[in-house]
């Protein structure tokens, strides 16, 4: 099969994914579902599995590590509620994905990302995107960036015991902090908004994702890798 009609395939299954996987279930942004129709999911999948990655789960990216389910990509990104003009911060770069999303919208993205070699294949296919305004840094996210701060949006991209003071303490004033909180295998999206002195903070829908490793998270050993 020739290039062109492969990518005609990836379309078709992309706008099939935004209408019955993600407006379907409630988000209906248009910058939101704009973001999603744009980014080619199947580069961000290992080669050998391209042909499912328009399918409704999260897939495995190496490492133990998951690319999210694309309806949870969609909705942690809704959470946000980026108008464009922000810097958002991700913490869980993985297979670059959510942050190339985030992309769309914002006007600059720091991702950070603990394993090495998942970076540096998210670096490889931003450039190959053309992709300009995502910066990756190796490290531990749960410590954020200072010297990036303050941030107008947060994503935390992996499972936190609780969410990181760091983090809050990077939030810009109004700023957002999705994250999932909870358990080592199972928890609770959460939207943490810096208001004032204060803040505000909302419970959403339970999720499942691969454990946040570090000072503020889990520590490492046995359970850090995804278990499908
Ligand atoms: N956002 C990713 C994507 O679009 O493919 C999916 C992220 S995957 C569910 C969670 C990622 O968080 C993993 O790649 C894992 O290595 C990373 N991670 C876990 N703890 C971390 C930490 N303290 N700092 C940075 N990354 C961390």
């Amino acid at each position: 099969m020739s290039t062109d009609s492969q990518d005609e395939i990836f379309l078709g299954q992309r706008e099939h994914m935004v209408r019955y996987q993600i407006e379907r279930r409630g988000v209906e942004t248009p910058n939101v579902l704009e973001a999603m129709r744009a980014v080619p999911r199947h580069l961000f999948v290992p080669p050998d599995q391209q042909e499912f990655a328009y399918s409704d789960g999260a897939m495995r990216i190496g490492h133990g590590q998951t690319i999210s389910q694309p309806y949870i990509v969609a909705l942690m990104t809704d959470l946000l509620k980026l108008s464009g003009g922000e810097k958002v911060l991700e913490v869980g770069t993985g297979s670059g994905y959510q942050a190339a999303v985030l992309a769309q919208i914002a006007k600059e993205v720091h991702s950070i990302e603990r394993h090495a070699p998942l970076s540096d294949n998210a670096y490889q296919v931003f450039d190959e995107l053309n992709i300009g305004n995502i910066h990756l840094h190796v490290g531990d996210g749960t410590l954020g960036l200072s010297d990036q701060a303050p941030f107008q949006g947060i994503m935390v991209t992996a499972a936190a015991p609780k969410v990181p003071k760091a983090l809050l303490n990077q939030l810009d004033q109004g700023g957002r902090l999705v994250l999932p909180v909870g358990r080592r295998f199972s928890q609770v999206l959460e939207v943490w908004q810096r208001v004032g002195a204060k803040y505000e903070q909302e419970t959403l829908t339970a999720v499942a994702f691969v454990p946040l490793i570090g000072e503020e998270g889990w520590p490492e050993g046995k359970g850090d890798r995804s278990f499908f």
